[in-house]
């Protein structure tokens, strides 16, 4: 039985920063606090360098955490140890992206999943063979297909393979970094199906990073929705989508198109003006403010912090503050 209620990542005001152009700060994530529990989807959702895949290398131990904390089970993951941080790398997995760059074409898809079992000494070696057999099956692959190349399958068919070599090692925590944008349309239901079955089987939990909000809607308990290197609103996945409260949620939802003739034509989309800043030289106040339709004064020198304004429900927003005479949207 999962207990939803144990927080398996806790962030707390989590930040990277780059040095880059000689001594300038790029600051891809810059203050999240976010708690993750056991067991539960969270989906990661933003436009294109919106700090999200930073997010979850960090997460990863990939980069290193600029400030803040990230705590695993309770620990710091700053703090491993040589052992405990072989146990995180066997704990906490990632899919990527990119299922052509992200397999090695030298080796057979056996000997790709095969790795980590050798690595992390699970399995007696005669066992071995089985459990890459098992894991191939249970991703929709065959046996036959453990001693082929990577160049030899579909994008669809390696993104199995990636997914695969994560089950292997029996992970606890998977982070999906868009898992399905590279694939054709036709062959992402099936990826996003295999995925939720296999978290209610294996128990579990996932952080899936996409830039597409129907994708996470269909996987997520939870959506965060990220802006320039801050969350914006945190929510249950249907309460975002039936009432998101951010100008800027607000604003990506508008933009799916609805799957009804007479609803598309009535549809109001709002319109964004002008860019995304840069991490380079974000906003002092709103990372927002440059493109919002409602940003008063205090939104350009004072950053919103995250607050829950209803149950469950979060948002970074200075309409929703308590003390703001601004009304909400
Ligand atoms: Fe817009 Fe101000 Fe809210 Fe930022 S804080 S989203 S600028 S109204």
């Amino acid at each position: 039985m999962i207990d939803t209620n144990e927080v398996i990542f806790r962030l707390d005001d989590v930040a990277c920063h780059f040095r880059v152009e000689g001594n300038k700060k790029l600051k891809a994530v810059d203050g999240v606090s976010l708690d993750i529990h056991r067991g539960e989807t969270v989906g990661l959702v933003g436009e294109s360098g919106c700090g999200k895949t930073t997010l979850g290398r960090l997460m990863a131990r990939i980069y290193p955490v600029t400030r803040g904390s990230i705590e695993f089970e309770g620990k710091d993951i700053k703090d491993l140890d040589t052992k405990t941080s072989f146990d995180y790398c066997k704990k906490v997995q990632m899919i990527f992206q990119d299922p052509y760059a992200s397999l090695n074409p030298r080796l057979t898809v056996g000997s790709i999943i095969g790795e980590g079992l050798e690595i992390h000494n699970l399995y007696e070696p005669a066992e071995r063979q089985k459990r890459i057999y098992d894991i191939l099956e249970m991703v929709g692959l065959n046996r036959e297909q453990a001693s082929r190349f990577p160049h030899e399958f579909s994008g669809g068919q390696r993104q199995r393979i990636g997914i695969a070599r994560a089950l292997a090692i029996e992970p606890e925590f998977i982070i999906c970094d868009e898992p399905i944008s590279a694939l054709d349309v036709s062959i992402q239901a099936q990826i996003l199906n295999l995925l939720t079955s296999l978290r209610s089987r294996f128990n579990l939990t996932y952080l899936f990073i996409s830039h597409d909000l129907n994708v996470v809607k269909y996987i997520s308990d939870r959506v965060a929705v990220m802006y320039l290197g801050v969350l914006a609103e945190l929510s249950d996945s249907e309460k975002i989508y039936a009432n998101p409260l951010h100008p800027y949620t607000k604003a990506l939802l508008s933009a799916i198109p609805v799957p009804d003739p007479e609803k598309e034509k009535s549809r109001k989309r709002i319109i964004l003006e002008g860019d995304v800043p840069s991490p380079i030289n974000a906003p002092v106040g709103c990372t927002f403010c440059s493109r919002c339709p409602y940003a008063f004064e205090r939104c350009l020198v004072e950053r919103p912090v995250l607050k829950e304004v209803e149950p469950g429900h979060k948002v970074a927003c200075h309409l929703y503050d308590s003390d703001s005479s601004a009304v909400p949207v």
